[in-house]
């Protein structure tokens, strides 16, 4: 029988990842919104654990099932780590992602210094409240312009040295290979065993 887990996500993208990802495994992946349609969480921890434990325990609490939440963003070494935790109001909330791009690009004026990394963190919580994380990086560069039109968010300006393109120039199913969320979702797995033996 096919293990139900939850999603604590209304975006289709990232359950369709997931999904993806897991499509071999025992589990049934399922979007929060299929069952909480009003779900929603205030991401004010200070890390991407910390977020994303936060809206796995809920979603758990809500449901009774085993529930996974994730949290990322952009971390640049030149604006000391930044916006990290915060990349998503990068800007403001409400700030456009190409301008949130150029207000970036604008801040790294002058310097050559371009490291930068996605990382993902995902928390497992099970219905008796035991919590696992798993996490993935990416690391690559930022870019002095923008290119490409796949992805979202940083996409067009994280360069990869190695494909000599942007995120958002690299195919959906390259991106999930080498992306930090693809890292960290193919750990799961390992993540949902070692939680549900923790709870037996
Ligand atoms: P979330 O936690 O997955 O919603 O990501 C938070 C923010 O991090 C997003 O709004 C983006 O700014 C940035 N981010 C995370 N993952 C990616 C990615 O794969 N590509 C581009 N930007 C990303």
């Amino acid at each position: 029988m096919l293990q139900d887990v939850v999603v604590a996500t209304n975006n289709q993208g990232k359950i369709a990842e997931i999904q993806a990802i897991l499509k071999k495994e025992p589990y049934h992946i399922i979007s929060i919104g299929q069952i909480v349609p009003e779900f929603s969480v205030v991401e004010d921890g200070m890390s991407y654990a910390e977020n994303a434990i936060k809206k796995a325990r809920h979603a758990s609490f809500l449901t009774g099932k085993m529930a996974i939440a994730d949290d990322s963003g952009l971390e640049v070494d030149a604006l000391g780590g930044t916006p990290g935790i915060y990349s998503a109001r990068f800007g403001g909330e409400e700030l456009p992602f190409p301008d949130k791009i150029a207000l970036l690009l604008r801040q790294l004026e002058g310097t050559d210094q371009r490291v930068a990394r996605f990382r993902c963190v995902i928390a497992v919580v099970s219905p008796e409240g035991i919590v696992e994380t798993c996490e993935g990086v990416c690391e690559g560069m930022i870019a002095y312009e923008p290119r490409g039109s796949f992805g979202f968010g940083f996409d067009p300006i994280f360069w990869l040295p190695e494909y000599q393109k942007t995120m958002a120039e690299l195919m959906p199913d390259v991106k999930n290979a080498i992306s930090h969320r693809g890292k960290a979702l193919r750990q799961l797995p390992k993540v949902f065993e070692s939680v549900s033996a923790a709870a037996n």
